[in-house]
């Protein structure tokens, strides 16, 4: 055989690239932009270029593996599928639970919350869409009826006023930045919130809101507090369109915008500045991420976003509306899917209701009825603990409080593709395949279901994800609940319960090469690429005001502590980094840990650049190397968590947000101290 130029999907952030790998005797030996894939118009990201050499990696997982005298040691699919068979017979649905991964397929994602519903008999099963965007669900389900993206990636472009709100978007998704450029190129303003002088800030803000870390309520707040003062709201939007205006519009009433200034670090000038550019625009668009939702007053963040969308009539527009920005490949496949202990498939909450409508849709009985437990609850909660493609011992905050907890459980099976912190707790280890070695969909950053064809083997004995579950689920004694052969059975079978994905169908994305967006409820519907045209997704159509006051973080600076600290990502990692560190070309750009530090903080605490720097919270401590830079402002430390040898999370702040249960990753207090 020659060589074939293979049309596939970037498996990194949520842009959803197209990219063409070559391949050779079944052996991928290089890659190309797909110039005519609609989202990457011609280029990949430095991360999109790199996105095959990880595949060859010498430490692939090739086998299953189980834990006999201390080590892991190889062993038969039979042998460790019998003992986690076992194992999991034991457990209860109370001792159980169920960690997924955004890097999974829509088909990995529907087979394992199905596993851990009909067989396990519980509904803790989580991805990690808990740990950055639980808080859209929480804020915008009530508001406007779903926490997804509203619009399409490429109707950004048409918008006149681009609010960065909490996203470093040249960093963590570099295509969207590219269409933020080119709607900065024909006129829009744009306007980015961020402790930091990011990139972002640099190149592509017109208008750079550098606040406090943890102080965007009450800058949006000011905000919307000018803009009624100016008379600048959208009146007949929130008249035709939104209901509780009044409780909202008392409450503006009484902010004070001197006392903004001062609790956000940002000139009140400035804030009016923003507040009048965007309600100005005919099109304003605000696009978020963990900047605003990783604190414990996540889901008021949101909120208060979208209550300032509402009150600028930004929204149900193409160009508009408040949008989050999921990092991962298949960020809103997770939650779609019913990987959330609070929803079923198609985000039908928890209940009497639900459990009766998918015992019918599956032919089963008793399905759980009450919530189950969170991610980070689960962890600390269960001591059978089932993890696929996610390394919480690097995104969950205080872990070594976490190792702690995981060392006491019972069983834990780890099915990955690589050794991950994680997995040197497990029992059993089970080899999985990549996104390139299976068929599968996945529903990108806005909505977008592509299908991702089989490209090469998986090695050795690794396995699609949703395949070894059925073959476990066949074990545990349940015939005709998992007999899927194909990847296109799981996906039909899905859409039948599924109502926001009932058009889209396998046939259907083989043609659509931009793919399609959901909702789509028939086979002859295009695909819906912005929502809320109409009206709102709530019970009675309408966008709802919420009032939020602003809480400070749940840590701040003090004498031992003196310095806040974030955390964030690296324009040549991804996520946990298990992938990109395995990328030459990569590794190279950011070979290590490090963080960023003030020249002033630095000077003052005898830090040069490079130097090798104690950084401890009341949690723990790490070593990094010190960056000495003014991205960051005085009094503010930055920690990319990318590197398991300086773990951010071993740092953060574990206080949850009361209703998404998102931890405040993004802002604690920090001392630093240089090793000599
Ligand atoms: Fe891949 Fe995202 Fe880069 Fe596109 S922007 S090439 S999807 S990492």
């Amino acid at each position: 055989m020659g060589i074939e130029y293979v049309p596939t999907i970037c498996p990194y952030c949520s842009c959803g690239c197209g990219i063409y790998l070559v391949v050779e005797d079944g052996r991928i030996i290089g890659q190309e932009p797909w110039k005519a894939h609609p989202i990457n118009e011609g280029t990949n990201c430095p991360k999109g270029k790199n996105a095959y050499e990880y595949l060859y990696s010498e430490d692939r997982l090739r086998t299953p593996l189980v834990r006999k005298n201390g080590d892991l040691k190889e062993a038969s699919w039979d042998e460790a599928l019998d003992l986690v068979a076992s194992k999991l017979k034991e457990a209860t649905p109370d001792n159980f639970g169920f960690i997924a991964s955004c890097r999974n397929s829509n088909e990995d994602l529907y087979v394992m919350q199905k596993f851990t519903r009909v067989v396990m008999g519980t509904n803790s099963v989580e991805y990690c869409g808990r740990l950055c965007h639980s808080p859209a669900a929480a804020a915008l389900i009530p508001m406007m009826g779903s926490g997804a993206m509203q619009t399409n990636q490429e109707s950004i472009v048409d918008a006149d006023c681009i609010f960065l709100a909490g996203v470093n978007v040249k960093e963590t998704f570099p295509m969207i930045a590219r269409r933020v450029a080119r709607a900065r190129a024909k006129g829009a303003r744009v306007i980015y919130t961020d402790p930091r002088k990011t990139n972002t800030a640099r190149y592509l803000a017109d208008i750079h809101l550098q606040l406090r870390s943890g102080t965007d309520a009450a800058l949006i707040n000011a905000m919307m507090k000018i803009i009624l003062d100016e008379g600048l709201e959208d009146r007949e939007f929130i008249a035709s369109r939104t209901a509780d205006f009044e409780a909202l519009g008392e409450f503006l009433s009484t902010v004070d915008l001197k006392q903004a200034e001062e609790i956000t670090g940002v000139p009140l000038e400035k804030i009016k500045e923003a507040a009048i550019i965007y309600a100005k625009a005919e099109r304003g668009c605000i696009l978020y991420d963990q900047g605003i939702s990783q604190h414990y007053v996540g889901v008021d963040n949101v909120k208060v976003h979208a209550n300032l969308a509402l009150l600028c009539g930004h929204a149900g527009k193409p160009g508009s509306g408040i949008n989050s920005m999921r990092g991962q490949i298949n960020g809103e496949g997770g939650g779609d899917m019913g990987c959330l202990c609070v929803f079923y498939p198609g985000f039908k909450r928890v209940g009497e209701e639900s459990a009766k409508f998918f015992e019918e849709a599956w032919k089963v009985e008793n399905l759980p009825t009450k919530p189950g437990l969170t991610y980070i609850d689960m962890l600390y909660n269960v001591s059978n603990l089932y993890v696929v493609g996610a390394d919480p011992m690097m995104v969950v905050p205080d872990t070594n409080n976490l190792r702690k907890a995981l060392e006491k459980a019972n069983f834990i099976v780890v099915q990955d593709i690589f050794p991950t912190e994680i997995s040197k707790l497990a029992h059993v280890v089970l080899p999985a395949a990549t996104w390139v070695e299976r068929e599968a969909t996945h529903t990108w950053i806005d909505r977008r279901v592509q299908k991702i064809n089989k490209v090469i083997d998986p090695p050795g004995e690794a396995k699609p994800d949703w395949q070894i579950i059925c073959e476990l689920a066949a074990k545990m004694g349940y015939p005709g609940k998992f007999d899927f052969s194909f990847a296109q059975e799981i996906f039909d079978e899905m859409r039948s319960c599924v109502p926001q994905y009932k058009g889209i169908t396998y046939e259907r994305l083989d043609r659509a090469i931009a793919g399609i967006h959901w909702p789509c409820p028939a086979e002859d519907h295009p695909g819906t690429p912005t929502m809320f045209l109409e009206k709102f997704n709530t019970p009675d159509g309408l966008g709802h005001f919420m009032v939020v006051e602003y809480k400070p973080p749940a840590e701040v600076p003090d004498e031992e502590y003196p310095y806040f600290l974030t955390t964030g990502r690296s324009i040549f990692h991804y996520h946990t980094g298990h992938m990109t560190r395995r990328t030459p070309r990569l590794l190279d750009e950011v070979p290590r840990g490090f963080f960023e530090v003030n020249p002033d903080d630095a000077t003052k605490e005898g830090i040069k650049e490079k130097d090798t720097v104690t950084l401890t919270t009341r949690r723990g401590s790490i070593e990094a190397e010190a960056r000495v830079t003014d991205r960051v402002p005085p009094g503010l430390i930055f920690v990319p968590f990318h590197f398991p040898n300086s773990l951010a999370n071993v740092l953060t702040n574990p206080t949850l947000d009361p209703a998404a249960k998102c931890a405040e990753t993004k802002v604690c207090a920090v001392r630093m101290e240089v090793k000599r």
